[in-house]
């Protein structure tokens, strides 16, 4: 079974050095994680294996690293200074902030529909009313009737009795309403918003929308924000790498003579201001991603017997897909979602979503693949005629230079390429891989004698936090309070569910015991905890079950002893020879079984041992961390062994 929990996953990569704290020193940086010594490695064998897949494998895709900070023009033609943004709104009561809608999604129907009867629909101009009011609600149709409509819409949510209607359907139909309404913060109010945080209904201010891009400037800058200095100096920290692809087509397709179809590939940093970055690396301000922009005729020139838009489309949403379980992620755990047409982005015509099943908050992006038309070029072109600008809803362009277009020599004639994006993010993909890849289990049966004795005492360990509890709740001033009831209250639920679940789970109970912060203290515990957490060192084990292709370290090597002079020099050699081609390390440090386990914890796939036997006939005992079988190889064999199983 994968991670249960993305706390398992942080902890591990904390313990490991895949992943700390940014700042930590300072108390660290809202959401800001530095990749350590086996982080750095697997974030980049998630780009090299991305790279290998869309650029070595192929004829028709090229690579490109376009810089980070780019004309604030940019950034206004492709829409991102007008339109890149969320609605936020605070919570006066508890100072606690949320992207809106986020927070309406959190509500129950009821307040939903508290909020539609607060808001004064009949001062909003009826052709703009006919297309957000739905037509029709329960039997009743209400195409000439818009504002019928949302009274009974209303209505229904308030009794609850709109159930075939998702809260996320609603909440995207409502939330740009709410941001434009001019009385929003009374509606707000009055209808009763909940704060998820404390479950009370919340004081809130004014829903407000806030550019997600970070700003700076290029050199110095002494006049006031808004000035026409600072303007023409602002610069924008790029918040996808996309727009660097687009302003570089035409060098691309020009320098290596490329014909449509053709992609350019980027991997690189983007930064992102968000309101509620969270859940580990899932959603971060500062993220790398994983782009491709794929040019293709536009409709209108494709011939008989060639792709057009849509079967371009359907082909990369399949070999992106095929990516994700080449390298391990479960089919159980990823699914395509398509984007309804209320979603999807003013650029898209069709927006497919990959989405895993992450431990705790359940589906998440980590890919979203988007037809998007001739939409971007277009922007970033000049001289573009009036009907495609009305097509694409554009403004003529009166700043570029370019005019990104392309003269086809079979088609011969000249045109805006159209574009399929296939968008990854890498270090969300990295905590994706982590989820699927973390196992807990045991390595062999746990005498019953020692099992049945931990299931006694844990009875008392949790009575005895229980009576902490109590006493802390009496504590009048919660400041005073040495324990946090709450805290206690989850860590004997969790206990008592993992105790049901012994042998399974001695690891989780392990880590219940020895790292929760309300259990520590408890004198049970301290009996208890040490016996725990010999039996779990002695029958369990954490692995990470990665594609060798991600794992950080590929190999590691030991000698059976480590006062042998003459195992060591051959352990020191074989790691020699494979410190070149990838991370290979040699450890004399422990004994061959907990070695083995700490090479288990990070995913390693190989583990080889140098033992007497090896003087004898030149072979070693590579064990295989998965299975945990041991095979004999000889020495000039296992350089095959490695190289044909590193590869998706
Ligand atoms: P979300 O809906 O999660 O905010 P998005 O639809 O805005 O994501 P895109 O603009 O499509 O994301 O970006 C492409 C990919 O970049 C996403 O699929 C995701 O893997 C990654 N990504 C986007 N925002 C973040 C972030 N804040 N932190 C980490 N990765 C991100």
């Amino acid at each position: 079974m994968p991670a249960r929990s993305i706390e398992q996953v942080r902890n591990l990569c904390k313990r490991r050095g895949f992943v700390f704290p940014g700042s930590a020193a300072y108390g660290g940086l809202g959401s800001f994680w530095d990749y350590g010594p086996l982080g750095v490695e697997m974030l980049g064998n998630v780009k090299r294996a991305w790279w290998r897949d869309v650029v070595y494998k192929r004829d028709d895709v090229e690579g490109l690293d376009a810089a980070i900070l780019m004309s604030r023009k940019v950034w206004q033609h492709s829409g991102h200074e007008a339109t890149f943004s969320d609605p936020l709104v605070d919570n006066k009561k508890t100072g606690k902030r949320y992207r809106l809608d986020h927070l309406l999604e959190a509500q129950p129907q009821r307040v939903l529909g508290e909020l539609l009867a607060h808001i004064n629909f009949a001062s909003m101009p009826l052709t703009k009313l006919v297309n957000i009011a739905p037509q029709s609600v329960g039997d009743v149709d209400y195409t000439m009737n818009p504002l019928g409509a949302i009274g009974h819409l209303a209505a229904m949510l308030i009794e609850s009795r709109m159930h075939h209607v998702s809260t996320d359907r609603l909440v995207r139909w409502l939330a740009p309403i709410l941001v434009v309404y001019p009385e929003r913060e009374l509606a707000i109010n009055k209808a009763g918003v909940i704060d998820p945080s404390t479950q009370e209904v919340g004081e809130w201010t004014n829903p407000r929308n806030f550019n997600l891009m970070f700003q700076t400037h290029i050199g110095p800058v002494v006049r006031a924000a808004g000035s026409e200095e600072e303007l023409a100096a602002r610069a924008y920290l790029r918040p996808e790498t996309a727009q660097g692809i687009f302003m570089n087509f035409a060098h691309v397709q020009r320098s290596l003579a490329r014909k449509v179809p053709f992609g350019i590939a980027q991997v690189g940093k983007a930064f992102r201001n968000e309101i509620t970055p969270g859940n580990f690396i899932f959603r971060t301000r500062e993220f790398e991603q994983m782009e491709i922009e794929f040019f293709i005729k536009p409709p209108q020139f494709v011939r008989e017997g060639e792709k057009n838009d849509a079967q371009w489309h359907d082909e990369w949403i399949k070999q992106r897909y095929e990516w994700w379980m080449g390298l391990g992620i479960d089919e159980a755990r990823l699914r395509k979602r398509e984007q309804s047409a209320d979603e999807l982005a003013h650029y898209s015509k069709r927006t497919v979503d990959l989405e895993y099943l992450f431990p705790e908050f359940g589906w998440g992006e980590v890919e979203g693949i988007a037809n998007r038309t001739d939409y971007d070029l277009s922007a970033h072109s000049r001289d573009i005629p009036a009907e495609d600008l009305a097509r694409l809803k554009l403004e003529p362009n009166a700043d570029s230079v370019e005019k990104f277009d392309y003269f086809d020599p079979d088609a011969k004639a000249r045109y805006i390429p159209w574009v399929i994006e296939p968008s990854a993010g890498a270090t969300r993909a990295m905590l994706a891989f982590l989820c699927e890849a973390y196992h807990e289990e045991l390595t062999k049966e746990p005498p019953t004698a020692e099992v049945d004795a931990i299931k006694a005492e844990i009875p008392a360990v949790i009575k005895n936090a229980q009576k902490k509890q109590k006493d802390a709740e009496k504590e009048a001033d919660s400041a005073q309070r040495k324990h946090d009831p709450a805290a206690i209250e989850a860590f004997c639920a969790a206990l008592e569910e993992a105790a049901a679940r012994l042998p399974q789970s001695l690891l989780e109970i392990d880590a219940l015991l020895s790292e929760h912060s309300g259990a520590q203290n408890l004198e049970p515990v301290k009996k208890l905890q040490p016996k725990v957490n010999k039996l779990a060192e002695d029958c369990a084990r954490v692995v990470l079950k990665l594609h060798p292709a991600l794992a950080p370290i590929k190999l590691a090597v030991f000698p059976l002893k480590k006062n042998k002079p003459e195992l060591v020099d051959i352990a020191r050699r074989i790691a020699q020879t494979y410190q070149p081609h990838f991370r290979t390390v040699y450890d004399d440090s422990a004994g061959i079984g907990r070695l083995y386990r700490r090479q288990d914890e990070v995913g390693t796939p190989w583990c080889v041992t140098v033992d007497f036997q090896t003087l004898e006939d030149n072979t070693v005992t590579v064990r295989e961390r998965d299975s945990m079988q041991q095979q004999r190889i000889s020495l000039e064999a296992l350089r095959e062994h490695f190289f044909t199983r590193l590869h998706v």
